[in-house]
């Protein structure tokens, strides 16, 4: 038909002015939305006496869990702490929408009115985060009480341990702005991307490689591909030597078989993109120190957290994606 590789040139040039500018858009908009997102966190911590970082850790540890939860609906505004209906109004209140503080407060619901403005709106993200503030303000302003107020509220050592790791990291960088990335290898090395991630293993009983393999030199420095705490150090039979790193986006990033770690990194240490934590080395597949059983190489593995389980996804994309932003930086 005729019509056809004509429909598809202006369908591609279609695309190309709505995806184009629309992507940029949003990159741009995620800039906005962290200063907008800042000032709120910073009000309330003049409100409250309780430090911003804590209130951006809670937010960003929402807005992970909510990506993966289709229960909860899209955030319409720029905070993502969630509560339902139910909770925000009382269970026994007839009107789930009720956004009077009065009869909210009456009827058992957590909802409070954050800006003054009279009411208690579960779409306004000043009285959202008011009533999370709240919650922790019951409890005190210091890093210990901030613990106990996040395990009544999430009632998971899991979550309690990751949104006080976010807030180690913002409080080290005082930003929102920490998406930048680093490929896991200096660029100028040797080395082969192997992707193959999904192909089976056999030692330790039958399990699926769960990452991809570069292969280096003895000694090679491994670095952090991103800002995040390490969560995981030491010795684990399969892995060898490793380390886990926890971003921002609740991914973990697991960095296995080195040689060595980097001096001064520990468990908990804060890292930015490009900072070295360890060695390509081939340790692992048997008790601690063994060694040799296969080329020296970096397993690396990234693992997403929907807030009750984690899974390993495909980190080869993500590899070469920030090799090439790194060689492009470097032009
Ligand atoms: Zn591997």
């Amino acid at each position: 038909m005729k019509w056809r590789p004509c429909f598809l040139f202006v369908a591609i040039i279609l695309a190309f002015f709505i995806i184009k500018p629309n992507g940029d858009a949003k990159a741009e908009d995620s800039k906005s939305d962290a200063s907008e997102r800042m000032l709120l966190y910073k009000k309330m911590e003049a409100l409250t006496q309780i430090k911003w970082y804590y209130f951006a850790a809670v937010d960003q540890y929402e807005r992970n869990i909510r990506r993966f939860n289709k229960k909860i609906p899209e955030a319409k505004g720029k905070i993502a702490i969630y509560y339902s209906p139910d909770e925000w109004a009382g269970p026994m209140n007839p009107n789930k929408d009720d956004d009077n503080p009065v009869s909210i407060n009456w009827f058992g619901g957590v909802g409070k009115d954050g800006n003054g403005d009279g009411k208690a709106d579960r779409n306004d993200d000043e009285d959202v985060l008011y009533t999370f503030a709240s919650h922790l303000q019951q409890y005190g302003s210091h890093e210990d009480d901030i613990k106990i107020g996040l395990w009544d509220y999430y009632k998971r050592d899991l979550a309690v341990r990751i949104i006080l790791g976010h807030a180690k990291v913002y409080k080290q960088f005082h930003t929102l702005d920490l998406n930048e990335h680093a490929f896991p290898l200096p660029l100028h090395a040797n080395y082969t991307i192997k992707n193959s991630w999904g192909a089976r293993r056999g030692w330790g009983g039958l399990r699926i490689h769960e990452g991809s393999d570069i292969f280096a030199d003895y000694g090679v420095p491994v670095r952090a591909t991103t800002y995040g705490i390490v969560e995981i150090i030491g010795w684990n039979r399969f892995g060898g030597w490793r380390v886990g790193i926890r971003d921002l986006n609740n991914t973990y990033h697991y960095f296995a078989h080195l040689s060595r770690f980097e001096e001064g990194i520990e468990k908990n240490s804060i890292v930015k993109p490009g900072d070295t934590i360890g060695y390509v080395g081939s340790s692992g597949y048997g008790p601690k120190g063994t060694a040799g059983k296969f080329p020296p190489h970096l397993h690396y593995g990234m693992y997403h957290y929907t807030g009750t389980r984690e899974w390993s996804f495909d980190p080869y994309p993500k590899l070469k994606a920030w090799e090439r932003e790194e060689r492009k930086k470097k032009d």
